[in-house]
C-alpha cells in the first residue's frame, strides 16, 4: 500500500505523530498498534526516497481543529466526527484535517520539487518537520534493492 501511495503521488504528507505517546492513551492504543502506523510511515519514507517522491511529516498541532476553509480554530473532541465552522464550511473531520496537512506540506516544499528527506532519518522521532527539509540525492538508495 505504501508503494502504491508513493507511486501515485508527487508528494505525500502526513502528521508527524508521536506514536509512542498516542499508544499511552489506552483508548487508542490497540487500534494504533493494529494499524502499524509506524511501520507504514517507514515504508512511505523508504519508497519516497526510492522513487524520488517528496514525503513530508508536518507538525500535527491544530490540523484537526483548524478550519481548512477560513483558518478559524474550531475546538472539537475526538468523538466529534464532523467539522462545522461558523464560516459555513462543513466537512468530515478527517478530510478537513487532511486538507490542512496537505497545505502545511505544500507551504514547506514550495516549488522546489527536488528536495527529499534525509534517508538516514527515516521514521525516527527526529524526522523532518515543517521547515527543515533536508536534501539528499536518491542515487545510492536506488541501488539498494531490485525487489521493490
Ligand atoms: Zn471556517
Amino acid at each position: 500500500v505504501a508503494r502504491c501511495v508513493i507511486q501515485s503521488n508527487d508528494l505525500v504528507a502526513y502528521e508527524n505523530l508521536r506514536i509512542k505517546n498516542l499508544v499511552k492513551n489506552h483508548c487508542l492504543a490497540k487500534s494504533i498498534n493494529d494499524a502499524g502506523w509506524y511501520q507504514f510511515r517507514k515504508w512511505l519514507e523508504y519508497f519516497g526516497v526510492k522513487f524520488g517522491r517528496i514525503t513530508v511529516a508536518v507538525n500535527p498541532a491544530y490540523t484537526s481543529q483548524e478550519c481548512s476553509n477560513c483558518g478559524a480554530v474550531v475546538k472539537k473532541s475526538l468523538s466529534t466526527r464532523t467539522h462545522v465552522c461558523e464560516c459555513g464550511f462543513e466537512m468530515d473531520r478527517d478530510w478537513n484535517a487532511a486538507i490542512n496537512i496537505l497545505k502545511l506540506a505544500l507551504s514547506t516544499v514550495g516549488h522546489t520539487g527536488t528536495w527529499i528527506l534525509d534517508p538516514n532519518a527515516l521514521g525516527d522521532s527526529t524526522s523532518t518537520q515543517v521547515g527543515e527539509i533536508l536534501s539528499e540525492q536518491v542515487g545510492s538508495v536506488n541501488k539498494e534493492s531490485p525487489h521493490f
